[in-house]
């Protein structure tokens, strides 16, 4: 008997048409509401699903993959990208290492996921240490090489350096051999940093111009950005933190500003609107100014916005979406995926069969603790560790590396019948150990709601299509 597959979303976008995503064949149709009612009917028993009800019907939803001649054969469909996503996964190509070369950091953010030890711990990641990562970068990059070229072309693989805040004065000697490790191997470099301390580095950074790439976060105007990345001593940091990002931008190099965005900031965003403007940030093309949600894994945050929340208000208040808005993108897992889903100029459709880069098997994080991680959440921490390396190498625990690089839809009981699964990965693995204390036991993600609203925003440009 015909089934009707439980991966189909529907939503409004007049009074006459409705969007219908097919979430397991990544399918996407209007369709009109005579359509709709059909389809809730099936969905809901009311209305028999055999040919000879509807034959029209049944052959067009049959042809898009919403119907199966029966439940075997979705199971056996959905068996088939299983295999598909596991056989990709074991040809995964590495092209992103972290280092940190040490967990301190001189601010004290009120919203920052390290703990106050690690902020206090300016131990520094050890030139036997640096020359085993940057060995196995080496062999990991040689040894993926023809794949590498194959699947990714030539883009050249990336070191974040993050931290703690990587560009303390006294990290200088591990930055400049970074730059140079990367320089001579073809490897850009991306730089997480606060921007407080980088006077010291910029005779440096001028000789590394073309693979470097610094990310800087503002959180508002002078006033709101001063009370959430506060310096250890409680002194603000937003006359130094413009002037150093005018300084970088006019070495050349490119800076993505990163705004974490909560309830406690989200109204004030017009004002640093005004504040890039007055630095002639927007008439720069190395600038990129995008947002990110402010993340509590715990879930308690009365301030925490959830990505729907925030793309609505971004959306709505024009800040984001149009040519107009001065933020040119989001990085949040949900929204990041949405955005290229329905960009129309995407016709192969992605699935999100996992959550984020720390469960696909993307990148590798190095701390000086001699710990790997592959969320840095938990760098530096001590725990939930994939690895360990010295002066001896690089030996990766097979059974926790498992735990997060296979952690996809898949494997996940409580994702096997939402029909959110191929779009949402999972949710994040650190929300589900710190509130539910088993990176299995999932989160939802906010993708319900999310698609809703994206769907609500973009529904004009869906019907002129
Ligand atoms: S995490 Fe929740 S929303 Fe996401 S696929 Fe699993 S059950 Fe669905
Ligand atoms: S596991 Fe969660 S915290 Fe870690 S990178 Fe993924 S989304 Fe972010």
């Amino acid at each position: 008997m015909a089934v009707l597959t439980k991966y189909i979303l529907m939503y409004p976008l007049d009074e006459e048409h409705s969007l219908a995503i097919n979430s397991l064949t990544s399918a996407m149709d209007i369709i009109d509401q005579e359509t709709r009612s059909k389809i809730e009917d099936m969905q809901s028993g009311i209305k028999n699903i055999e040919s000879n009800e509807d034959e029209e019907l049944y052959q067009q939803l049959m042809s898009r993959g919403y119907l199966f001649e029966n439940a075997q054969m979705e199971k056996d469909t959905i068996n088939r990208y299983k295999l598909v996503h596991q056989e990709l996964a074991k040809r995964k190509i590495i092209t992103n290492f972290t280092i940190c070369p040490t967990m301190g950091c001189n601010l004290r953010c009120t919203y920052c996921f390290e703990s106050d030890d690690q902020h206090i711990n300016y131990n520094l990641m050890t030139d036997t240490q640096l020359d085993t990562i940057f060995k196995y970068i080496s062999e990991t990059l040689e040894n993926s090489k023809e794949e590498r070229i194959r699947l990714k072309g030539d883009t050249p693989a990336t070191i974040n350096v993050f931290g703690g805040e990587p560009l303390l004065k006294t990290n200088y000697p591990v930055i400049s051999r970074i730059l140079k490790f990367a320089e001579a191997n073809g490897i850009l470099v991306k730089i997480i940093t606060n921007a407080t301390t980088i006077q010291p580095y910029l005779g440096l950074f001028e000789r590394y111009v073309k693979l470097l790439h610094l990310q800087i976060t503002v959180d508002g105007n002078k006033e709101i950005h001063d009370v959430r990345r506060i310096r250890a001593d409680g002194s603000g940091s937003f006359d130094q933190i413009c002037r150093n990002i005018n300084r970088v931008l006019d070495l050349g190099i490119k800076v993505a500003l990163r705004i974490n965005v909560d309830k406690s900031n989200i109204k004030s965003l017009r004002e640093l609107e005004a504040v890039i403007k007055s630095n002639q940030w927007d008439q720069n093309p190395l600038f990129y100014p995008y947002a990110s949600p402010v993340l509590d894994f715990c879930g308690v945050g009365e301030d925490i916005l959830t990505e729907h929340e925030l793309l609505d208000t971004l959306l709505s208040e024009r800040l984001y979406g149009n040519e107009e808005g001065f933020i040119k993108g989001i990085v949040s897992p949900s929204i990041g995926f949405l955005s290229f889903f329905f960009d129309s100029k995407n016709q192969m459709k992605p699935w999100k069969l996992d959550y984020c880069e720390a469960t696909s098997g993307s990148n590798f994080g190095f701390s000086p603790d001699g710990n790997i991680t592959t969320c840095l959440t938990y760098a530096g921490k001590g725990k939930h560790t994939i690895g360990t390396f010295d002066e001896n190498g690089v030996r990766l625990n097979e059974e926790d590396t498992a735990k997060w690089f296979d952690r996809s839809v898949f494997r996940l009981e409580k994702c096997q019948d939402c029909k959110y699964a191929f779009l949402c990965g999972g949710g994040c693995a650190v929300a589900a150990i710190e509130r539910n204390q088993d990176m299995d036991d999932v989160v939802c993600s906010d993708i319900a709601s999310t698609i809703e609203k994206y769907v609500f925003h973009i529904k004009r440009t869906i019907l002129n299509q």
